[in-house]
């Protein structure tokens, strides 16, 4: 009796072990894997959740979810993967090339060698967007106004820094420089708190829409002049661009503005397990055609285009599919 009981409590124990083993198992076998983008207005924030669309459609085969983090831009995402607090992140080219350079934000901080390159995506305008009642048509009458250059943590702050001073513009002493995120320019803009704003972006863009939108009459300002020239032939990593104004029938600008513009690329660290990079990669490349609907920005986007502009060593689980489909060599 007493050995039978004692049978029975042995099996019913190996039962519920076995019943809390199982979800465990599964549970232990998803990897759980974040991207950083940037304001939810932006183009970086679809980008992460078209990428982790992509991933996650194969979730049973992969053991893989991604999930979206909105962040304040590309030079938190770069830190932010580095430190391990993301496991991807979304960066301008020109951020790339800094970070792996030590130079910019990472002067102090020195060459970032743990930073891997994964793909780029598409191509960044930076963007002037000035109050037609501000009487703002070059960058020299910026002087005196004020303007928002981006939070700290932003690639578009950097740009805007070079494209002032290129045009012999101080930013800490001639204009009222402001620091607030993107996502919030375009309500300042509206409510008359600010003339004009900075934005390095990819089009059609939410937050430029919303910018051109309002009562107040918007314009784009070109972003020319020899000094500018010599800017982006003295960097490698800047190159001329023009935002498509019909794009945004409401902004008052009746040509295409020219300016210069960097990429938007996809990074990890080198600590990333090679077989998520690989399975990113592979599902991003293998769905190529899926991928570019899913944003308008996309449409100039070629395989080849994906693999331009990455200054970082590529990461060897993307370089194991890049090999295998002969896109490498
Ligand atoms: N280029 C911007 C940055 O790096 C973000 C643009 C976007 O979110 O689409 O901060």
């Amino acid at each position: 009796m007493k050995k039978a009981f004692v049978l029975s409590l042995a099996v019913l124990f190996g039962f519920v072990m076995f019943m809390g083993a199982a979800p465990a198992q599964v549970q232990a076998k998803t990897i759980f894997v974040t991207i950083g983008t940037g304001g939810i207005t932006g183009v970086y924030y679809p980008t992460g959740g078209a990428i982790a669309k992509m991933i996650n459609k194969k979730r049973k085969e992969y053991g893989i979810r991604a999930t979206v983090e909105s962040t304040g831009g590309s030079v938190f995402n770069i830190n932010a993967v580095l430190s391990g607090d993301l496991d991807f992140g979304i960066c301008q080219s020109d951020r790339q090339y800094q970070a792996i350079h030590g130079l910019a934000e990472w002067k102090d901080k020195g060459p970032q060698k743990d930073l891997r390159a994964v793909f780029s995506i598409h191509p960044e305008s930076v963007t002037l967007v000035a109050a037609d009642d501000a009487g703002i048509k070059t960058l020299a009458d910026l002087k005196g106004k004020r303007v928002n250059i981006g939070n700290p943590g932003s690639g578009q702050r950097q740009n805007a820094i070079d494209a002032l001073a290129a045009a012999g513009i101080d930013y800490k002493k001639d204009i009222k420089a402001e620091s607030v995120k993107a996502a919030e320019a375009p309500g300042l803009l509206q409510d008359g708190r600010i003339d004009a704003f900075f934005y390095t972006v990819g089009h059609p863009s939410g937050a430029i829409k919303e910018a051109t939108a309002g009562a107040r009459k918007v314009h784009f300002v070109p972003i020319t002049g020899p000094g500018i020239d010599k800017m982006i032939k003295d960097k490698p990593y800047y190159a001329k661009s023009f935002i498509p104004v019909k794009l945004y029938p409401n902004a008052t600008n009746k040509e295409n503005v020219p300016t210069f513009g960097v990429k938007a690329t996809f990074v990890t660290s080198a600590k990333e397990p090679d077989k998520v990079v690989y399975a990113i990669t592979k599902e991003v490349f293998d769905n190529f055609d899926s991928f570019k609907k899913l944003h308008p920005a996309y449409q100039v986007l070629t395989k080849k285009s994906m693999l331009e502009g990455l200054s970082a060593p590529i990461h060897p689980g993307a370089m194991k599919y890049y090999k295998e489909v002969g896109l490498m060599q």
